[in-house]
């Protein structure tokens, strides 16, 4: 079963609640497609075994010693990416979209094209079971495809090593790492917050979730910050038909285990956040089963 974990936006304390899942069980693969700003590597500092290349795409490259400065590729690159200063012709990357145009029109032939390949897939070993995650170079694109691979890899190794559960730490947002994220995965379970914004975001992520018909769960995270609005959310839930598997309060201790690198199941089994996060993961994979029986 491929369980994701995702938030409508940034700090709603998604990881540590991925982190917590992933270490409730002794045999997981977890995977994190947060490829943008993977984290779960630090936490759980996995022993790597493979190093992949992602290519991300392609950008263009003026070879000095050819070009004559003559200012052809100017005029017709449509992404403004090529200048011309102090009588030397010169591509600004982050502008390059990499469509070819430039070295197939050059008279001299002094335009490469060359593959954008600083970002990176790992595979490895963690205290509970298997690792997947995927790091995006900086100015690289195509996370969505870099998810794919992630999620790939993932379920690939959970059938090699006849793991059953894959829990996958999404990006924020709802953008295309995202449906990457979610598209065929069993469940969804959406962390917000009660805050205005938290249900805005909540709304927007459960109409893809909803529309895409994947089982979908929630946990209000921070819940005791603002209990009108967390019963906002709740009565939002209800009426959408979507069960509230968790409320955990604020606590200071889920900062702390991320401090000491641990989730907050390993840093303080015994706490009353933990209990409360079992409890979650318990609702889930109950109501997981009832929904197959
Ligand atoms: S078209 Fe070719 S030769 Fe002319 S400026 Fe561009 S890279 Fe240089
Ligand atoms: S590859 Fe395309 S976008 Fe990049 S510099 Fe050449 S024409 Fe411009």
């Amino acid at each position: 079963m491929e369980i994701a974990i995702i938030s409508g936006k940034g700090g709603t304390g998604k990881s540590s609640i991925s982190a917590a899942f992933a270490t409730l069980q002794d045999e997981i693969v977890l995977a994190d497609c947060d490829v943008d700003a993977a984290n779960l590597y630090l936490l759980f500092n996995p022993v790597c075994d493979k190093e992949y290349t992602f290519v991300s795409g392609q950008k263009a490259k003026i070879n000095q010693e050819k070009c004559n400065s003559c200012g052809v590729c100017i005029d017709y690159c449509r992404f403004d990416a090529i200048l011309k200063k102090d009588h030397k012709v010169n591509i600004l990357e982050t502008l390059c979209d990499g469509c070819l145009l430039c070295s197939r029109i050059c008279p001299r032939k002094a335009i490469d094209i060359v593959n954008e390949d600083k970002s990176r897939m790992y595979t490895g070993y963690f205290k509970n079971g298997r690792m997947v995650y995927g790091r995006l170079a900086s100015g690289e694109e195509n996370s969505g495809r870099l998810v794919n691979l992630v999620r790939e890899k993932a379920k690939q190794i959970a059938k090699e090593a006849g793991i059953n559960n894959i829990i996958i730490d999404g990006p924020p947002g709802i953008g295309c790492p995202v449906i990457s994220t979610i598209t065929g995965v069993d469940t969804v379970v959406v962390v917000t917050e009660p805050t205005l914004s938290g249900l805005h975001d909540l709304k927007r992520t459960l109409e893809i979730t909803i529309g895409f018909k994947i089982r979908t769960f929630v946990i209000i995270n921070k819940f005791d910050m603002n209990t009108d609005m967390t019963s906002g959310i709740e009565a939002f839930c209800n009426q959408s038909g979507i069960k509230v598997i968790g409320k955990l309060q604020f606590d200071p201790l889920i900062v702390e285990a991320m401090v000491n690198c641990q989730s907050i199941i390993d840093y303080a089994p015994d706490s009353d956040i933990s209990k409360r996060i079992r409890n979650s993961y318990s609702k889930l994979l109950q109501f997981n089963l009832i929904d197959k029986i």
